[in-house]
């Protein structure tokens, strides 16, 4: 069989970063090698994000780019998958001549015989069924291919809870856990290749296992994974406050591979909000599970996502977030003007708020959490961290790149230290959003 060539872009959360990989590994079992450059591709593959307007519109204008690559090369497949696809379905087809093939978020393992069709030019494809709790990754190969000494496993799929700002559970469908012994095969796998570090995702990890009757719960997951040889770190996302577990918090401190951070969405610190957001827990609970996290671990570093102009959002209630916000004192957050969504219940809910306004709120928003981001980072200058090197800092120069267990950047000179070592440096200068420090030598 001829070699062929794919190039996937990918936007969107690790999610989507973890079905590239998988898709990749398929793409390679047939017979189709990686390129970094979209115009030597025989596949091109866009996994697409849609949880908000932005990364919607920045896949179509990547199609758009690839389009003129195909009028150049007649022969060129290009396909769409992750959200976008999901959510859109055929209309995808009929919208974009040009495309050959939608694979939906649960349709990972349709990808061979979609290609063996179009191969045969039998015409294009649209596999988007959703249905029933079925695991996605089932049946796929497994040939871990790491880009570094940090990989991203899922652990589970979809979502229940139905904020009513969010999409999610219309584009990957109803929450289902992967089987734990798949789990831990596949970091197994990671870690004979290498790996160093493990991020489990899920939409919600704290519900892992609680639907699947005989299956450990997360803290039962995460317990095994720690005896996994080899792993040194385990970090997971994302954590829904209203399912926080005392077991979880418990977690921290106790189990040694577990790494000091948390990201714990609060999305409003308005009650009302809340409420209307369907989030399942009032401010006050919200930070009482902050203050168990930070007693059972006082090291741990607490990163949130907040959105600002919910529709009906009053300006005294965007106050209320800032107050939570500087009570909190985050570590990081990642804010998000809210953005109507295609079958959310926000979507009929009013007044819808100014973008003029809603911009004002986020540059508030953000620039409280620099000052915030600024003092926590510079409470780090002269104290000692254990880094996992990452590889060469974006800078250049011989330094090297690495994270914290708080999940800080920091960067170093270190010429000779290899990604994947663990080693200790002392902290020297804070910066915006990360840290530099000097390596030390028992
Ligand atoms: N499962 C996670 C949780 O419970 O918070 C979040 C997943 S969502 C893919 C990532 C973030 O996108 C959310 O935490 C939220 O802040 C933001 N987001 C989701 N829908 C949004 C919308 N319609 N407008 C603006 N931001 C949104
Ligand atoms: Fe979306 Fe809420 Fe589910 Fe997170 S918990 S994925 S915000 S519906």
């Amino acid at each position: 069989m001829d070699l062929k060539r794919f190039f996937i872009q990918t936007f969107g959360c690790q999610m989507n970063v973890y079905d590239s990989e998988r898709i990749a590994q398929v793409l390679t079992a047939r017979n189709y090698r990686p390129v970094d450059d979209p115009a030597r591709a025989d596949l091109i593959l866009v996994n697409t994000c849609s949880v908000r307007e932005k990364p919607e519109e920045k896949a179509y204008s990547a199609l758009g780019r690839f389009r003129a690559l195909k009028r150049k090369k007649p022969g060129l497949l290009i396909g769409v998958a992750g959200c976008v696809a999901q959510q859109e379905g055929e209309g995808l087809l009929a919208r974009l001549p040009f495309l050959d093939f939608v694979l939906g978020t649960k349709e990972l393992r349709k990808i061979p015989e979609i290609l063996d069709n179009l191969e045969r030019t039998a015409g294009r494809a649209c596999a988007i069924a959703l249905d029933g709790r079925i695991d996605p990754y089932r049946e796929l190969p497994l040939f871990p291919a790491p880009s570094g000494p940090s990989a991203f496993v899922s652990i589970m799929q979809g979502c229940d809870n139905f904020c009513s700002f969010c999409l999610v559970p219309f584009v990957r469908g109803r929450e289902v856990s992967r089987r734990s012994r798949d789990i831990r095969e596949e970091i197994g796998a990671l870690s004979e290749k290498g790996v160093k570090e493990v991020t489990l995702l899920g939409q919600n990890v704290n519900s892992y296992g609680l639907r699947t009757p005989g299956e450990l719960d997360f803290v039962g997951l995460l317990e095994s994974i720690e005896k996994i040889p080899g792993m040194k770190r385990i970090r997971f996302t994302t954590s829904h406050p209203k399912d926080l577990s005392p077991g979880l918090i418990g977690a921290f401190g106790r189990l040694s591979k577990l790494c000091e951070h948390i990201h714990l969405p609060l999305q409003s610190g308005s009650n009302r909000i809340l409420g209307l957001m369907n989030r399942g827990y009032t401010k006050e609970e919200y930070l009482e599970r902050v203050e168990r996290l930070r007693t059972a671990c006082p090291e741990i570093s607490i990163t949130t996502d907040l959105i600002v102009g919910f529709p009906g959002e009053e300006e005294k209630e965007f106050q209320e977030t800032l107050e939570m916000v500087e009570r909190i004192q985050f570590e990081e957050m990642f804010s998000f003007r809210y953005s109507d969504r295609p079958r959310t219940r926000a979507l009929t809910f009013g007044p819808k708020i100014p973008e003029d306004s809603k911009q004002r709120r986020l540059a508030e928003l953000q620039a409280l959490q620099r000052g915030i981001t600024q003092r926590r980072y510079k409470a780090w200058e002269g104290r000692e961290a254990e880094i996992l090197v990452e590889g060469p800092s974006k800078a250049g120069g011989g330094e090297k790149t690495g994270r914290t267990r708080g999940n800080h950047i920091v960067n170093f000179p270190g010429a000779s230290v290899a990604a994947g070592s663990l080693v200790r440096v002392r902290i020297q200068m804070a910066l915006a959003h990360s840290l530099r420090g000097e390596l030390l030598t028992d």
